[in-house]
């Protein structure tokens, strides 16, 4: 079975997890430089819309709203957190966004399946203050079904097990636009649209040689895991407008900061490519490395670190340059390390986003340096293989403030932003 667990609303649980008095009033989170929400609480769903200037919410709904600052260094920090938790319930834990992570429960007896996962969501909510959902079920695409379910209805108790077959699954499937499938865009839709295939149980019971050969292997594989046969691994399993995610195993475990270094800067610059292939813009990172888990000889260590960039960027520069600096604050000598990776967080559409030259350290004529530099290096990349031109050492980056006027504390990674209780 493989677990998906996925923190609601994350970044306004985090902030409310420290001012419970926030609980149950509707609180948006806005981006780097307080331009527009990148996060929302229940209750704020109904006044303002994801992705909406923070200049143009009415006077109205803005009276209601609690609005902060993104506050990256707790998110990632509360995101640490809840990994750690859920390590304590099963070792196979996979990192695959700053508020989920696929889990595996390879052994585990399935009957108290469900009871292990909902003493997880207590403990998990008792450890870290976060409200978890967790979707069940035998491939990723079925369990992120389940743990939609899961937070959709709450007669399940925040824990849904999502068979791999089964009338209900089949009402489930059938319900489903095969374009709210990860990996489907609209135009893959309409393809799909043209052979009859609309909804997801459609794709299920369609013959996967023929979806091979029409589309690709990807497709393919996505018909299988709609049958709850697992086979697209985590690192592959990307939604590309929420996150990009890269990283590999070593092959071998390391203990070569030389080599380690090598794999976060390789990682960083192949997402800022991908960023910049889909058009998009990167307002923050996450930066993880991996023991063994299987090595129980071995000492064990899973950092996870967010940085959040200076300003919303798909510039490898910027992005290798953040990923090196986060790569030193937690990168520890002593251990073997199996896996590195570098994620692409909150991402937006670099063309619609607004350069406001007030609140940008990066003038116009620099990002158009930059972009260019970047598109010669894709260019290069792309006609004489991956990896031919990559970047030298990068500066730091110069010392300068961002806008962010509603931030609040770094509850629990500063000692004078400590949370303080009152005693009546
Ligand atoms: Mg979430």
């Amino acid at each position: 079975m493989i677990g998906l667990v996925d923190c609601n609303n994350f970044y306004a649980s985090c902030e409310r997890v420290f001012r419970p008095d926030w609980e149950g009033r509707p609180l948006a989170v806005l981006s780097n430089n307080d331009g527009c929400v990148i996060a929302r609480s229940n209750e704020a769903k109904e006044l303002v819309e994801m992705g909406a200037p923070t200049f143009k919410i009415p006077p109205a709904a803005r009276q209601q709203l609690i609005l902060v600052s993104s506050n990256y260094t707790l998110y990632g920090d509360m995101s640490r957190r809840v990994t750690a938790t859920l390590r304590e319930f099963t070792p196979d834990v996979e990192i695959y966004s700053i508020d989920e992570s696929f889990l595996g429960f390879d052994g585990f007896p399935l009957d108290g399946l469900i009871e292990h996962c909902c003493e997880m969501r207590r403990v998990v909510r008792r450890n870290t203050g976060i409200p978890v959902s967790v979707g069940l079920s035998t491939s990723r695409t079925l369990a992120k079904l389940a743990n939609r379910r899961a937070k959709k209805d709450a007669t399940f108790g925040g824990v849904c097990l999502m068979d791999s077959d089964g009338d209900e699954t089949r009402a489930v499937l059938k319900d489903l636009p095969v374009t709210d499938l990860w990996g489907v865009s609209g135009r893959l839709g309409q393809r799909l649209a043209q052979l009859g295939i609309v909804n997801a149980w459609q794709l299920r019971e369609a013959d996967p040689k023929r979806i091979r050969a029409r589309f690709s292997v990807v497709q393919e594989r996505l018909v299988y895991e709609l049958r709850g046969i697992d086979c697209i691994d985590t690192d592959d399993y990307g939604e590309p407008k929420k996150n990009i995610m890269t990283s590999r195993s070593f092959g071998r475990l390391s203990s070569d900061p030389h080599e380690v270094r090598q794999a976060i800067r390789a990682h960083a610059a192949r997402g800022a490519e991908k960023l910049r292939k889909q058009g998009s813009v990167a307002r923050a990172i996450q930066v993880h490395l991996k023991t063994n888990k299987h090595r129980e000889d071995l000492a064990q260590y899973h950092p996870v670190l967010v940085v959040q960039l200076p300003h919303p960027s798909n510039d490898t520069r910027v992005i290798v340059g953040a990923a090196q600096a986060a790569l030193k604050r937690v990168y520890l000598g002593g251990y073997r390390y199996m896996k590195a990776g570098v994620m692409m967080l909150d991402l937006a559409q670099a063309d619609t986003l607004q350069h406001d030259i007030f609140d940008s350290p990066e003038s116009d004529a620099e990002r158009e340096r930059s972009a260019k530099a970047s598109a010669v290096m894709d260019e290069l990349n792309r006609r004489m293989g991956s990896g031919t031109v990559r970047l030298g050492g990068t500066k730091g980056k110069a010392d300068w403030k961002l806008k962010a006027e509603l931030l609040t504390q770094r509850y629990t990674t500063r000692w004078d932003e400590l949370p303080v209780a009152h005693l009546k």
